[in-house]
């Protein structure tokens, strides 16, 4: 009897992977379209200074709208372009954009461009960045990496060496999404860097929670004690950066200060005068 029960339980189970593989190869088909045809745009965020909102630089973030499946968030598709192989595509697509838009800004802070450490871990990686900045004719300074580390890569160390090479020419790392589990201490032991970014998980309460505000203020210290600048992202509200701001963190990215756009959005602002406008230190939300 518990085989009849389980026939009839593995014919349900099959028909819901059929449909959940068949949904993952569509997505994949329409991905490689986009690849191909180019279906993937970036957005940029502004990344400031804490405490006089003075600009420290831009994230590229990849946005992909399909013709029939609309817009899909890069948490679904990056993981995918991971499994898939595709991932040095995307990846040379978003840096090469990403190189380009910043020389056509000619602008003095870098530009974030996220990496999968899958990728880093490339033969042909450090090369790639090294010609993508030729190209558009950078010097390292003017690029960041924000590496993140999705799916567990076997060799870190040759991670680690191909990212060494990268900061030899100049280019800034930020070890991105630190404090989940997918960025961790023994990950920050083992990269080169030169920036923790905060997730903003770590943030949500920290106006308010006592413990969220030492965890916050710990990690911060880490950060310098290391050399590293810290940056915090997903700030939303005037408490969280007054709260920050007491806690000595020095760079914000989030809703707050700018929601992610299309380059269009930010270059008149570009133009003209920075910083682009904070709260002011301890404004509404009362403090100092
Ligand atoms: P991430 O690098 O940690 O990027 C921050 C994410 O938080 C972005 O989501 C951004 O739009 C969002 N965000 C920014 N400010 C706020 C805020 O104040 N509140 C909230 N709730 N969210 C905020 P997005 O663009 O959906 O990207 C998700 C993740 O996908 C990124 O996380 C990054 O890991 C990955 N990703 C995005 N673009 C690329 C890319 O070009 N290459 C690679 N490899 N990964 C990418
Ligand atoms: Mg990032
Ligand atoms: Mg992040
Ligand atoms: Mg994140």
């Amino acid at each position: 009897q518990a085989k009849r029960g389980g026939r009839g339980s593995v014919q349900v189970f099959h028909k819901s992977m059929d449909a959940a593989v068949h949904g993952q190869l569509h997505l994949e088909t329409r991905l490689r379209h986009a690849l191909d045809s180019g279906g993937l745009h970036l957005h940029y965020q502004p990344q400031v200074d804490a405490g006089t909102g003075d600009l420290l630089g831009f994230e590229a973030l990849v946005r992909w709208t399909d013709a029939r499946l609309g817009l899909v968030a890069p948490a679904r598709f990056v993981p995918l372009a991971e499994e898939a192989g595709l991932i040095g595509q995307l990846g040379a697509w978003v840096l090469d954009e990403a190189c380009r838009q910043a020389a056509a800004w000619d602008l003095r802070v870098p530009i974030a461009v996220n990496v999968s450490a899958l990728e880093v871990a490339q033969e042909d990686f450090t090369q790639r960045v090294h010609d993508t900045l030729r190209r558009h004719g950078l010097d390292g300074g003017q690029l960041k990496l924000e590496i993140t580390e999705r799916l567990t890569v076997q060799d870190l160390q040759r991670v680690a060496r191909q990212l060494a090479q990268v900061q030899a020419l100049g280019v800034q790392l930020s070890l991105d999404d630190f404090g989940t589990g997918q960025s961790s201490v023994s990950t920050l032991l083992q990269l080169p860097l030169n920036e923790l970014k905060l997730d903003r998980s770590l943030i949500t309460g920290v106006a308010e929670s006592p413990i969220e505000q030492r965890v916050v203020g710990a990690l911060i210290g880490l950060g310098r004690s290391l050399n590293l600048t810290v940056i915090v992202e997903g700030v939303e509200t005037p408490g969280q950066l007054q709260a920050l701001r007491e806690l000595g963190c020095g760079a914000v990215q989030g809703y707050l200060v700018g929601r992610p756009g299309p380059a269009s959005m930010w270059t008149p602002q570009l133009g003209g005068p920075l910083p682009l406008e904070l709260p002011e230190r301890g404004g509404a939300e009362g403090g100092e």
